[in-house]
């Protein structure tokens, strides 16, 4: 096929459709109204609500295969697609997009997560930080990204005095990790996989700041085992495309904190850093052609995530050697908000 559809608006299907572009596909976009700047890079953007079925057909007439770039497209959404045309499989979503069928689907296939539990009232948080201890964080079930919808818990009495959101939550234990890591990996339509190196991630504020590579002592013994767990889950799920899985690193080793069912913030360094980005081996995978190798091609990479404001002196940053500046081009500018990146690199 030549057309491929991007369910979502945002800078992953920006670098997606940049990516399909190179290879030479048409993309077409659909997302609800907002600051969709991946359409600038699609031949035709639909803009309509997810559950408009009739909008959804259209779009799906008009591309050979469909995939997302967004983890919370509605899971009817996906499945309005028909079957074979869309990946990865919807059934990744449905598993993703809740925090409690995500544990305990990683739990069946031997992944340790946090300590956890279902809150569904404030006897159930009582309960939950008596059990699990205190501090820990509350978590929406569902809808949840950079650090959005979670509470710090810091004891028994937090807990008592908080008033409990609208919506499902899950109560973790704090896991005192050393450091954090993702793996992100590509699995083409036949069930091969290829992982990417590992980057050692730094957060602040519950915001993806940076991702550093090489990792470094602490995270590289424990990628080994996070990888088997990522294989297991990608290939429980049919997966194809590329996934990710978020890590605390501890001292007993993995701590498996959250998938994403997409590309992911902490594998952008491989667009110059990789000897195929993330981006391009999505596209591979989901249009069937062979997959791309993921070495790493330089010894020190360092991708700095431009948050807010910063994006207006980003430029800047192109005079440092070996800079890249990656400004995603949305309108409104809001604090917090990933605006672009830059990854600088040190080639080996
Ligand atoms: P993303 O933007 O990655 O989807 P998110 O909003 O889904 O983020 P999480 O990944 O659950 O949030 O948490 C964000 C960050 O908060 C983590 O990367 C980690 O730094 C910290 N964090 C989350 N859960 C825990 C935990 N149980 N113990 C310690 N730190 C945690
Ligand atoms: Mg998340
Ligand atoms: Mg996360």
């Amino acid at each position: 096929g030549s057309t491929i559809g991007i369910l979502g608006g945002g800078q992953l299907g920006r670098m997606m459709a940049a990516a399909a572009t190179q290879l030479g596909y048409k993309c077409i976009g659909y997302a609800p109204e907002g600051d969709n700047v991946a359409g600038e890079l699609c031949e035709d953007f639909f803009t309509n609500r997810w559950d408009d079925k009739a909008a959804l057909a259209a779009f799906a007439a008009r591309c050979d295969v469909v995939t997302w770039e967004f983890e919370n497209v509605p899971v009817e959404t996906a499945r309005a697609i028909p079957a074979g045309r869309i990946f990865p499989d919807p059934r990744a979503l449905e598993t993703a997009q809740d925090r409690l069928n995500e544990k305990r689907f990683v739990e069946g296939l031997g992944g340790r997560p946090a300590a956890y539990a279902k809150v569904d009232s404030p006897s159930d948080l009582e309960a939950a930080a008596d059990r699990l201890g205190a501090p820990g964080i509350l978590k929406t079930r569902r809808d949840g990204y950079d650090g959005k919808g979670q509470w710090r818990i810091m004891s028994g009495r937090d807990a008592a005095g908080l008033k409990l959101p609208d919506v499902s939550t899950i109560y973790e234990g704090f896991v005192e990790f050393d450091a954090e890591f993702s793996v992100i990996l590509v699995r083409g339509q036949d069930g091969e996989i290829r992982f990417w190196d590992s980057a050692r991630n730094v957060h602040e504020d519950g915001i993806l700041a940076a991702s550093l590579l090489p990792a470094g002592d602490i995270v590289e013994p424990q990628v080994a085992e996070a990888r088997r767990l990522a294989g297991e889950v990608a290939d429980a799920l049919g997966y194809v495309g590329v996934l990710t899985l978020e890590f605390f690193a501890t001292r007993e080793g993995p701590i498996f904190n959250e998938m994403a069912p997409r590309v992911h913030n902490s594998g952008h360094w491989t667009i110059e850093g990789a000897a195929t980005s993330q981006f391009e081996n999505h596209i591979r995978a989901v249009a069937g052609l062979p997959l791309g190798d993921t070495r790493t091609v330089a010894g020190v990479i360092e991708m700095r995530n431009i948050i807010g404001s910063e994006i207006a002196g980003a430029h800047a940053f192109l005079a440092e050697p070996d800079c890249h500046v990656h400004d995603y081009g949305k309108a409104e500018v809001r604090e917090g908000r990933k605006m672009g990146h830059l990854t600088r690199l040190t080639r080996a």
